[in-house]
């Protein structure tokens, strides 16, 4: 067991580091502000291998595991964690068309995926169907032998509008996960819209959506893998998906770790820095703490998941639901710590707050984490 980086994570880490301070922290507050999407920074980290980190090199991809994707999304969160998320989804999307697509649908999508010349996102939630994802609506009724015609809406869907491919799991087949297929749809096929933009506490810098499809035409040539595979596709992804928002909370939080001590040490009260309050001390050395203890529950099943064994869906959720509980509330501590000031936007610290609060929300709700492990636990027993 070596807690060490390697001279090559220790390179990319500065890599992302150098990138997220120089091209997002400067912008994250104005992208925030403005609701604006940053696709040329986006394109920008897809030229240093940001776009597919877990992607096969064969396939074009950076070749990276699972801990360095996660090394890597903790330094870009801790600049803007709202766009090192949607780079986490897009990432995600990227990594099911390499693993379950055939070789015509690579050709047709990945070269432009890694490059972040067409973004991709990943459709799900319903109106009506969230945690319980399996009861999905959606219908893809064959049309001809080689389309589907789609119809049903995705809520919630981050990126809808802006993304220009769609990773759709479809109602194909019967009842249950085993009636879902995975379809890719393209931006401009006619049947598909997009709702308004949602008004959001967070998560400001990429625009979710819902997705509709209303008679919706797709090439079965779309589907990844066979019927009936989608939903196994979209949990194995999510697996993924999980330590890499996991990741996000762990960089917003050390970035609000960090503010928070450069602020303690030149506010001054009762004729002392906070900084020498025991009680803040106390408070900080926790969030240092927490901080640490979450960071390595996420490389731990960050490297079971590269080791594909058999916990490591367990550990990915033990890792998100504690890694986004203790961030979120380390962002909190943090606020608090600047007094009135860390309720300002100029302090940075409350824009960390609402964008990690979505993280215990998504990828699967933080009670769903918690369902997937008593489910192992009382298996194993
Ligand atoms: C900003 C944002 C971006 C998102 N992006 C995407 C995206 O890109 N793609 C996508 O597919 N989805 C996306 N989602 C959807 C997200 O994954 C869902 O909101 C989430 O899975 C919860 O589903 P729900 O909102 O329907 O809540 P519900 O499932 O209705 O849950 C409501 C509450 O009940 C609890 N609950 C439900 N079932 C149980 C149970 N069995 N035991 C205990 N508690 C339970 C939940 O934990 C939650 O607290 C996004 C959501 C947001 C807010």
């Amino acid at each position: 067991m070596d807690f060490d980086l390697t001279p090559d994570q220790q390179a990319f880490v500065a890599t992302a580091r150098d990138f997220a301070t120089e091209r997002l922290l400067p912008h994250a507050g104005r992208w925030d502000e403005e609701r604006e999407f940053p696709a040329e920074a986006l394109r920008e980290a897809a030229g240093l291998g940001f776009a597919g980190i877990y992607v096969d090199e064969a396939l074009g991809g950076t070749g990276l595991t699972r801990l360095d994707a996660a090394l890597i999304f903790e330094e870009l969160a801790a600049a803007d964690p709202s766009t090192a998320a949607f780079l986490s989804i897009h990432n995600m999307v990227a990594w099911m068309l390499g693993r379950f697509g055939d070789a015509g649908q690579q050709a047709r999508y990945m070269p432009r995926l890694l490059g972040c010349e067409i973004f991709a996102s990943y459709c799900l939630t319903e109106p009506g169907s969230g945690s319980d994802a399996a009861a999905l609506r959606t219908r893809a009724e064959a049309d001809g032998n080689a389309h589907y015609k789609l119809n049903g809406s995705k809520a919630f869907i981050s990126g809808g509008g802006v993304s220009d491919l769609y990773a759709t799991m479809v109602r194909t087949g019967g009842e249950g996960p085993r009636g879902i297929s995975c379809v890719l749809v393209e931006k401009g096929t006619p049947g598909l819209s997009f709702g308004k933009p949602e008004k959001k506490m967070g998560w400001n810098s990429q625009p979710t959506t819902a997705v509709t499809f209303a008679d919706c035409r797709v090439p079965v040539a779309n589907r990844l893998g066979a019927e009936g595979e989608g939903f196994r596709f979209a949990m194995m992804g999510l697996d993924g998906g999980r330590i890499n928002i996991a990741a996000c909370s762990l960089g917003g939080a050390r970035a609000c770790l960090e503010l928070a001590l450069d602020y303690v040490r030149q506010r001054r009260a009762f004729g002392k820095t906070l900084s020498e309050f025991q009680a803040l001390q106390f408070k900080l050395a926790d969030m240092a703490t927490e901080l640490e203890a979450a960071r390595l529950m996420v490389h731990r099943a960050a490297a079971a998941l590269d080791a594909k064994a058999p916990d490591a869906t367990q550990r990915c959720a033990m890792a998100k639901r504690y890694a986004t509980d203790v961030c979120h509330r380390i962002c909190d501590e943090a606020l608090q710590l600047h007094g009135g000031y860390g309720y300002i936007k100029d302090y940075q610290v409350e824009r960390y707050l609402r964008d990690l609060r979505v993280h215990r929300i998504l990828e699967g709700t933080n009670e769903i984490m918690r369902v997937i492990i008593a489910r192992k636990l009382l298996e194993a027993a």
